[in-house]
């Protein structure tokens, strides 16, 4: 596995790589990686000829309040996880690196880039969008892998992506969870042992509000006030937001009969947690 730190010397990577005719899929990461990161990797590796992942802490994605300067970092384990998986090129870049002082050129998704966390954390996608544009321009991969569990993100980069013709195949990977059922996360380090047992209240709210729906229950307006209440109920958790919406716009939707996006944010202690489920058709 190749470290590369500058943009110059990534380019020059993939050059290599593109001159043996390879297919690049890229997997975008902050580090501080679990094996919900890893499945994303497995999905490159099995799909493209060659695997470029990214960690990057943007800091352009957390408010100002947010925890950027204590974001885990765990470069060294990472870099060894990463190598297991075969990975091809790791790009590693620094503050300065992606945001050279003066850059004032961002990407802002209008709509659906405030809603839901955009909402809750005003100028997030802005940051995401700008940097995963930028890793696109960098890296030019054929296909780029995200994670479901950033449900938000995905419909937000999938506008982008179709908005700002970027030649590649944006691919969204399942959620990987605990055994018990809470999302991996890497914000999941923050947790105590008791707040992790109170964080397993999103995972199960969505789990129960999907047997509902299994059941027959398709108005959203009951589904989230039962769900909730539900929340409401443990003093341990603050809620954000529950919202049942279409994926792909991020808009309330009023009856669930044709597939919804379930959807959860919470703070358990100080950290904030998201989670979702996405419901087939009935
Ligand atoms: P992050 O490092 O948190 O920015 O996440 C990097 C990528 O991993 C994003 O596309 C996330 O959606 C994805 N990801 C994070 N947690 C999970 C998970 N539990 N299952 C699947 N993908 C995940």
């Amino acid at each position: 596995m190749q470290i590369v730190r500058t943009v110059a010397e990534t380019r020059a990577a993939l050059r290599a790589l593109r001159s043996k005719g390879l297919t690049v899929g890229l997997v975008p990461t902050m580090g501080a990686l679990h094996a919900g990161h890893l499945s994303l990797v497995r999905a490159a590796r099995e799909q493209c000829e060659a695997v470029v992942v990214s960690i990057f802490v943007n800091p352009t994605q957390f408010g100002p309040n947010e925890d950027f300067s204590k974001y885990p970092r765990t470069f060294d384990t990472d870099g060894k996880l990463l190598e297991e998986e075969k990975v091809d090129v790791l790009f590693a870049p620094g503050v300065d690196e992606m945001y050279p002082s003066g850059s004032t050129t961002f990407v802002t998704v209008e709509e659906i880039g405030d809603r839901l966390d955009g909402a809750s954390r005003p100028g997030h996608f802005r940051g995401v969008a700008t940097v995963v544009a930028k890793l696109f321009h960098i890296i030019e991969p054929d296909k780029a892998y995200f994670g479901q569990k950033d449900a938000a993100q995905i419909a937000v980069l999938r506008r982008m992506v179709r908005d700002l013709n970027f030649p590649l195949e944006l691919i969204a990977c399942p959620t990987v969870r605990e055994p018990d059922g809470l999302a991996m996360s890497s914000r999941n380090r923050y947790l105590s042992s008791e707040d992790r047992t109170h964080a397993l209240t999103l995972s199960k709210t969505l789990f129960h509000t999907e047997q509902r729906i299994a059941a027959g229950t398709f108005t959203a307006r009951t589904l989230i006030d039962d769900a909730v209440a539900a929340l409401a109920a443990k003093p341990h958790i603050r809620l954000d937001y529950f919202r049942i919406i279409d994926p792909d716009t991020l808009v309330d939707i009023e009856n669930v009969r044709n597939g919804a996006l379930i959807a959860v944010a919470a703070f358990v202690g100080t950290t904030r947690l998201i989670d979702n489920l996405l419901t087939a058709p009935r």
